[in-house]
């Protein structure tokens, strides 16, 4: 069989295959298209964000301040026509999801409110390799309430000898270490290997055993189907700058259960922007949060971040999601296919090859026989290929069903058939 040619009859029936088109996609020096599968770490700009842009700085030149009343969009609204997007991609209600800060910074401002050290239950429980800006922050929270890493930080570790973390193993972690547990922070998918936990199953555990549990959605949202809402999580943290192409720096976003928004009870550290709306500009001395996961915002939003926030949504929204993630487990088994049939002595794929754990991602070990992968990254960009690669020699590569083609697909394989040749 001709894998190219069964390429090309994928792209040709994929009702999705218009998309690319909407996006810019890099060219090397003399002009040529590069095949992009870095969608994990920064996506690609839609043609639609200049536009978005490029309105709210025409609002701002014509109006000044008075675009936060009469702009296109006015700024005193801006975060929430994210709202309802952020809430299908995450599988919340509207006012559950707000736009905001930036990911480090949200889960900053999520374990004030929801790590609270407590006589016995002050440890953290988190899987080991976890993304280290992650790591920091629980440490340094941890510290700041005069407990400490050494002790108080619990990391749950795939087997010896196996790349991935197994559902039974978290949730006896969990019901294990529950007398001592004062938060659990996992990720959707981690960024390392690709593996989409079992959410549902394992923030159960944790909410039985009355452990507070909070997800990191980085490499999850606008990759996965996602639950939050049902799966019971008590918030959630993520940044829009991987699937979600909002670029580079752009604000990140957060959920916070219903079950916290109504009463009032749990402390937060405040800021104007989480004051009701009727009452904020009366600049009154008492601090009035607003209904939802609004009231968590500290500042007036960066408009120029947020527009190309609102540009992908549009894109999420015609796309829609469930047509997206049937493209991706097609797209992503298609490259699997080709890197068992093209390469099979060379990498070994840890990602789990069950696509409901998994998103688009697939991270390849490379054995030893082949290169290293630092040299195996740099041929595949001399070869007109985006990947990356972590320590230690994995390659992470992931074709998003968005802007990429199976064509895409197609010619990573055949590039990476090469660069892997000693
Ligand atoms: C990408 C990523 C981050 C990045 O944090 P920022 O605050 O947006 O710089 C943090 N955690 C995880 C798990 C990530 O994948």
């Amino acid at each position: 069989m001709n894998f190219e040619m069964l390429a090309r009859q994928h792209d040709a029936t994929d009702p999705l295959a218009s998309f690319a088109q909407e996006f810019h996609h890099p060219q090397d020096a003399s002009g040529q298209k590069l095949t992009y599968l870095c969608g994990h770490s920064l996506g690609l700009q839609a043609k639609s964000v200049a536009e978005y842009v490029e309105q709210e700085l025409a609002d701002w030149r014509r109006l000044g301040v008075l675009g936060h009343h009469s702009g296109t969009r006015p700024w005193i609204h801006y975060h929430e026509l994210a709202a309802s997007g952020l809430a299908e991609l995450v599988g919340a209600s509207a006012t559950e999801v707000v736009a905001m800060n930036s990911l480090t910074v949200n889960l900053h401002l999520m374990m004030v409110s929801f790590f609270r050290p407590n006589g016995a239950r002050n440890s953290v429980l988190i899987e080991k390799s976890a993304f280290p800006s992650d790591r920091y922050a629980i440490v340094s929270q941890l510290e700041f309430h005069g407990l400490s890493a050494a002790k108080h930080l619990v990391e749950v570790a795939p087997r010896p000898g196996e790349h991935l973390l197994r559902t039974s193993d978290l949730v006896e972690s969990i019901e294990r270490e529950a007398p001592r547990l004062g938060l659990v922070l996992l990720p959707g998918i981690q960024y390392l290997t690709g593996q989409f936990l079992e959410l549902a199953p394992i923030i159960a555990t944790a909410r039985r055993n009355g452990v507070t549990v909070g997800i990191d959605l980085a490499h999850s949202i606008g990759n996965n189907l996602l639950q939050l809402h049902d799966w019971n999580a008590d918030f959630a943290v993520w940044c829009h700058y991987k699937y979600l192409n909002a670029g580079p720096g752009a604000i990140g976003g957060c959920f916070v259960h219903q079950r916290h928004t109504g009463q009032n009870t749990l402390p937060r550290f405040s800021g104007w922007w989480g004051n009701e709306l009727e009452t904020r500009f009366r600049m009154a001395p008492e601090f009035n949060p607003a209904p939802g996961a609004d009231g968590w915002q500290l500042s007036n939003p960066p408009i120029l971040s947020t527009a190309p926030l609102l540009a992908s949504l549009g894109l999420f929204q015609r796309a829609g999601v469930s047509r997206l993630r049937e493209k991706s487990i097609a797209l992503t088994g298609y490259l699997e296919f080709l890197i068992q049939e093209l390469m099979p002595e060379s990498v070994e794929i840890i990602t789990p090859i069950e696509p409901e754990q998994r998103g688009c991602q697939l991270s390849l070990r490379l054995k030893r026989n082949s290169v290293d992968a630092s040299l195996c990254q740099q041929r595949l960009i001399a070869n007109g290929v985006i990947g990356d690669w972590r320590e230690p020699n994995i390659l992470r590569l992931a074709p998003t069903p968005l802007y990429n083609s199976f064509s895409d697909v197609w010619k990573t394989a055949t590039v990476l058939a090469q660069a892997l040749q000693a």
